[in-house]
């Protein structure tokens, strides 16, 4: 309470130190309304005698009085005999700043005042959220994974990471077995892999089955501003840690703190902490029965010296469930759940492709809660797609009033034109559901488009991709007119752009620019080579595009018929599209064919 009363009063003198100081400054500016004159206007009421005085100082612009009161400024004319002129025409010349310093130095140093109380108040925030974070550290406690223990029984899919973690149970079990043997295990592993795909769900497991306590921290919580601060973090860490003896520490994002050093955006603080958990894990002995877990997204931007050996010189990929993963895993989700007979996992589990884990158990928990809201006595096929939607595109925004019909029709052309293209230049893919059903997410609408599951991507998917990313655009834009294009577009420019760059810059597809990968090369400045993949990306981008309006042009016809079924129904699913397209006379000459 106490605290909040001075913050408040700190705050008001902030503002009325800053008030007054302005009200000074300005009142030196423009003391009333301020005649601004040309230099030769001035001259000429010099010379009829109405200029009563003039401050003469070092300025771009001088300030007077005339001799009716009013204030005015002028152009400085710094020409040697300026003053001389002055005073031969009887103004009265006043060389002595005096009044104009006293209001610059009030002004001056009320903005002083200001920021001084300002930065005060700001460092006493920061101070509290020091010792807030220090406490935050020192409470850190093993994790409690309380009754419910998780194993790898939890963990569905993921079958060679899970092997590969399995084998350090007995390591945290039986650490003298191995000493017996001069056997060196792991130190540190790192788990990379998309978000989602369970990382931090084998790290527990680990802990589970070993049956040690699991302490848990991510990387982004040690990025501090404060010197030293990140680097007593992680000691403190690992003496709670020691004190249990055998355990599993997981360290989350550890991106954060290990980046590559590139000597470039080199980061003194980050350099320390990283420096300390380096020096921590050097310092446990091999057999203690310690394992440090750290998690990414991605390896390669790690630094070295993170993944030298005796430190994570384990490294363990966790991939994208494939569809016998998703399969699982939706399984695992769905057992202890009443799902009604219409319910297909196995489909579902090939309608999914790119889901993680942790998107596969929130469709199934979306699902139930709907169900649940609808006291149905089962989760039922309508239930499940509607948390497709909820899952790949957030919430469906309830309140749709403020969409006008002119939005609306937008959407539903830019979203037939990425429907459309998908059926005619990729019939492999899945166009499970077109919807002009906007989301919370701010997604005026979705085209959901499957490709089918494989290993690798050729450079004509890579392509098509691009190709139906743009449709969006070019619907808009025939339909509507270039000027009317709307800025709809841009994540499907976002992504088309980097589809592009990639084909370019990592997997050798464009002739122009060789076979060379760009990441590798970045180093050597000067080669000119950003200019080139731009200049190159540009110009295959707009070779696509004039494609894909040529195709879509020749098939306005179904675009107009999606996009009006669309205007009607909100959503449309493949079958729906299917029977339209077969509908239009284009169907037969060429579609079939
Ligand atoms: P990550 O650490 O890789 O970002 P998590 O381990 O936090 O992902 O996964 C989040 C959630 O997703 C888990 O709690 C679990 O519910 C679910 N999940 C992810 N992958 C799997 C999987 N392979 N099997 C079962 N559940 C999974
Ligand atoms: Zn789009």
């Amino acid at each position: 309470m106490g605290l909040k009363k001075k913050t408040i009063i700190i705050v008001m003198i902030t503002l009325l130190v800053g008030l007054l100081s302005s009200l000074a400054y300005f009142k030196l500016q423009d003391k009333e309304e301020i005649l601004n004159l040309s230099y030769n206007q001035f001259i000429e009421k010099m010379k009829a005698g109405d200029v009563k005085n003039i401050y003469l100082v070092d300025e771009p612009r001088l300030k007077g009085t005339l001799k009716n009161g009013s204030s005015f400024a002028t152009d400085h004319p710094r020409t040697e005999n300026f003053k001389e002129i002055l005073l031969i025409n009887n103004v009265l010349v006043e060389e002595n700043k005096e009044n104009i310093m006293i209001m610059n130095i009030i002004s001056f140093v009320g903005f002083i005042i200001a920021f001084g109380a300002m930065g005060i108040f700001l460092s006493r925030q920061s101070s509290k959220q020091t010792s807030r974070e220090f406490s935050k550290m020192s409470n850190m406690e093993a994790v409690d994974q309380g009754d419910i223990k998780i194993t790898f029984e939890n963990v569905a899919g993921n079958e060679e990471a899970k092997e590969n973690i399995m084998d350090l149970v007995d390591f945290l079990q039986n650490p003298e077995k191995y000493r017996k043997y001069g056997a060196r295990m792991p130190r540190g592993v790192i788990l990379y892999g998309p978000p989602g795909t369970g990382k931090t769900l084998l790290a527990k497991a680990l802990a589970g089955e070993a049956n040690v306590p699991f302490f848990a921290v991510s990387g982004s919580d040690f990025v501090q501003i404060y010197a030293g601060l990140g680097a007593g973090r992680i000691r403190s860490l690992f003496k709670k840690a020691r004190e249990k003896g055998k355990c599993v520490i997981f360290i989350d994002e550890i991106d954060a703190l290990g980046k590559k050093r590139d000597g470039l955006n080199g980061n003194d603080e980050t350099d320390r902490t990283l420096n300390a958990l380096l020096t921590e894990m050097s310092g446990f002995h091999e057999n203690e029965g310690i394992i440090v877990i750290a998690a990414t997204n991605r390896l390669d931007t790690l630094d070295e010296a993170l993944l030298r050996p005796g430190r994570f010189d384990r490294q363990i990929e966790v991939g994208l469930p494939d569809v016998k993963a998703r399969h699982k895993i939706l399984e695992f989700y769905g057992n202890t759940k009443p799902l009604g007979t219409n319910i297909d996992l196995k489909r579902i589990a090939h309608e999914t492709v790119y889901f993680s884990g942790a998107q596969l158990e929130n469709l199934m928990n979306e699902s139930a809660i709907l169900a649940a809201k609808e006291n149905a006595e089962y989760i039922h096929k309508k239930h499940m797609d509607k948390a497709f939607y909820t899952v790949i595109a957030g919430e469906e925004k309830k309140d749709r009033s403020a969409i006008s019909d002119k939005d609306q029709e937008i959407t539903a052309y830019h979203e037939a034109g990425h429907a459309l293209m998908t059926k005619l230049i990729a019939p492999l893919n899945k166009v499970t559901k077109v919807t002009i059903i906007p989301s919370t997410k701010g997604a005026g609408g979705f085209s959901m488009n499957i490709p089918p599951d494989r290993m690798y991507q050729t450079k004509k998917d890579m392509m098509d991709h691009i190709k139906i990313a743009l449709a969006g655009r070019v619907a808009e834009e025939i339909i509507f007119g270039e000027e009317n294009i709307t800025t709809g577009a841009s994540n499907d420019i976002e992504k088309a752009t980097q589809i592009i760059v990639s084909m370019i810059k990592k997997f050798g597809m464009n002739k122009q620019v060789g076979l060379l990968n760009y990441d590798v090369l970045q180093g050597m400045r000067g080669t000119g080579a950003d200019g080139e993949i731009i200049k190159e990306a540009r110009l295959v981008m707009g070779k696509l595009y004039e494609e894909t309006k040529n195709i879509v042009y020749g098939h306005r016809e179904i675009l107009e018929a999606i996009a009006q079924e669309l205007i009607e129904k909100e959503t449309l699913n493949e079958e729906a599209i299917d029977g339209l397209i077969k509908q239009s006379k284009l169907y037969n000459q060429e579609i079939l064919a």
